[in-house]
């Protein structure tokens, strides 16, 4: 087992962009989103809520019995870092809960602008949702001043679900270690020592410890670079298709590189153009939430080629022409 770690914890640190503690936790990301409170919040987080998912970090936060606050936008904007700035000077806040892709709209969050702006106020945290993006998006945790980075690994990453990593600071563990009732099997003390011996918390998911060796393989051979420009590559051309046939949801300058969200202009049924997709070996979602019916989301992250892309956009065109 030591040995696994040890050999996925270089490669997971390179991803993440960070020299520092990298978490592993055999649970998804919702897991390590409730450890992030648990364990860094006492009281007042401020979190910052662009759809669905951000929306889920601030109830979570209260479901914890801690008293978040948000900055909210309608869906298919972003968060505006002045606004974030303005938040931080009004109010005490002990860390501040961004979701980096908001996997609901197909928006991305200005991170590094973002980060510019926590880290001009001492003593609160940056905490990032990086779950659809991490592996797929620039997450540079060290020159970001990130404190607190979590990721599934299904996404992006694109390895079966049921398994999430995590970059943790010195602030963060520091953090953790005045707050009360960090539980244990997220606690992120416990979770950094056991890291830090090169073992699993408790029984792991073995058989993910074993796919992510590979999986890391395959990520260093393509190089990150390359990786972020393929899926620069996949996101651009799924919008100019979106954008001739129906219109792009998230804001112009704003839209994710991994998903995009299609604002359905044209009315159409949305459930039965993926069940017609689904019948020619395409997969795409409906809107999350509120949004279904209303938009429509595809997919281009992890190991998905341009050249898949350009496979489904003509089973679309197909479909939408019968
Ligand atoms: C999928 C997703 C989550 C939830 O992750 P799980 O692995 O299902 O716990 C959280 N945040 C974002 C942005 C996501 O896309």
């Amino acid at each position: 087992m030591t040995r696994i770690v040890q050999a996925i914890l270089p490669g997971l640190r390179q991803i993440f962009g960070t020299q520092g503690t990298v978490l592993l936790s055999s649970s998804s990301a919702s897991g390590l989103m409730e450890g992030s409170i648990r364990n860094c919040v006492a009281q007042r987080s401020l979190h910052l809520v662009a759809g669905a998912f951000g929306d889920r970090w601030r109830k979570l936060a209260e479901e914890c019995g801690r008293e978040p606050d948000a900055i909210e936008v309608p869906p298919g904007e972003a968060i505006a870092p002045e606004a974030v700035d303005e938040a931080l000077r009004r109010g005490r806040f002990e860390a501040v809960c961004l979701t980096h892709n908001e996997t609901a709209t197909g928006v991305t969050n200005p991170l590094r602008e973002i980060a510019a702006v926590v880290r001009r106020h001492e003593g609160v945290l940056l905490m990032v949702d990086a779950v659809s993006s991490l592996g797929g998006i620039p997450v540079e945790v060290d020159a970001h001043g990130i404190d607190v980075c979590f990721a599934s690994v299904q996404k992006a990453l694109a390895l079966p679900p049921g398994f999430s990593v995590c970059a943790v600071s010195e602030r963060a563990l520091q953090k953790a270690r005045s707050v009360k009732g960090r539980g244990y099997y997220f606690d992120f003390l416990h979770l950094a020592e056991a890291s830090a011996k090169a073992q699993p918390l408790a029984t792991p998911s073995v058989s993910h410890l074993v796919a992510m060796e590979a999986q890391l393989q395959v990520i260093q051979r393509e190089g990150l670079e390359r990786r972020y420009a393929r899926h620069a590559q996949m996101g651009e051309r799924v919008r100019g298709w979106a954008a001739e046939r129906f219109g792009l949801f998230a804001r112009k300058g704003h839209e994710s590189n991994t998903v995009t969200c299609v604002a359905n202009t044209r009315k159409i049924d949305v459930a039965g153009f993926i069940e017609k997709l689904k019948g020619r070996g395409f997969q795409i979602s409906n809107g999350y939430s509120e949004l279904k019916e209303k938009t429509f989301r595809i997919g281009h992250m992890g190991e998905h080629t341009l050249e898949g892309v350009e496979a489904l956009l003509q089973a679309m065109d197909e479909v939408l022409a019968s």
